[in-house]
């Protein structure tokens, strides 16, 4: 299980990394909400644990701007403990808000709970496509018995691609699907993430699942 601590003081940072790789979990740390928000949408972590106050950018923005389609689980740490701070930050989507100064035991007990509770919440799901396998739950690709670790961005490509296998996909329309974007900004994004995603999912492998249409844009199809 990974856990992400976005937490700028110190002293607090390095007790938790402690306790919390103790308890048999990976951890990684951030110490601004800049550096937190990037690491959350690029690795797969099972639990975040968010400071609200933090340079850069507050944790009440870090855990706006992961949106609601992201399904990592957070828990609020903060000095702030009025009863409108606990639910501005529920609100906003978090599963639990801890008040600081907690006890470690309590803040484990939480995140047990937490971690459980996704587990059976999630639905377990696999998608079989050819030789590739993805687990949804998990988030896990796996292709020609070989696991893949695709970024968050890549995995939600991917999964679009899925869901509209064997359609011709505009790259206008990728584009507002996986990047919320309008499209005249810039269509590179959309070829740069195809080209990485396909260095990871097709160019190890005998034959193709992304395909390009030229002049519009990608279709996902395996042909056996
Ligand atoms: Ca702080």
């Amino acid at each position: 299980m990974n856990i992400l601590i976005i937490e700028d003081e110190h002293k607090t940072a390095s007790y938790l990394r402690a306790g919390l790789t103790e308890a048999g979990y990976v951890v990684d740390h951030a110490d601004n909400g800049i550096d937190g928000l990037h690491m959350a949408r690029e690795s797969q972590y099972d639990l975040i644990l968010l400071d609200v106050m933090l340079p850069e950018m507050d944790g009440w923005t870090v855990m706006e701007k992961l949106g609601s389609r992201q399904q990592t689980p957070v828990l609020f740490l903060s000095a702030r403990g009025t009863l409108e701070d606990r639910l501005r930050g529920l609100g906003l989507g978090a599963d639990e808000y801890l008040v600081k100064p907690f006890s470690f035991a309590e803040l484990l007990a939480r995140i047990r709970i937490i971690l459980r509770r996704g587990q059976t919440e999630r639905p377990v799901e696999t998608l079989e496509i050819g030789d590739l396998q993805v687990d949804i739950a998990k988030r896990r690709v796996i292709r020609g018995g070989q696991r893949l670790n695709l970024t968050n961005k890549e995995f939600s490509l991917l999964m679009c691609f899925i869901q509209r296998r064997d359609e011709v996909l505009p790259r206008s329309l990728l584009a507002s699907l996986v990047w919320d974007m309008n499209f005249d900004s810039d269509t590179n994004v959309v070829d740069v993430a195809v080209r990485r995603l396909r260095q990871k999912i097709d160019d190890p492998f005998p034959t193709r699942l992304i395909h390009t249409v030229h002049g519009v844009g990608y279709r996902f199809e395996h042909e056996p």
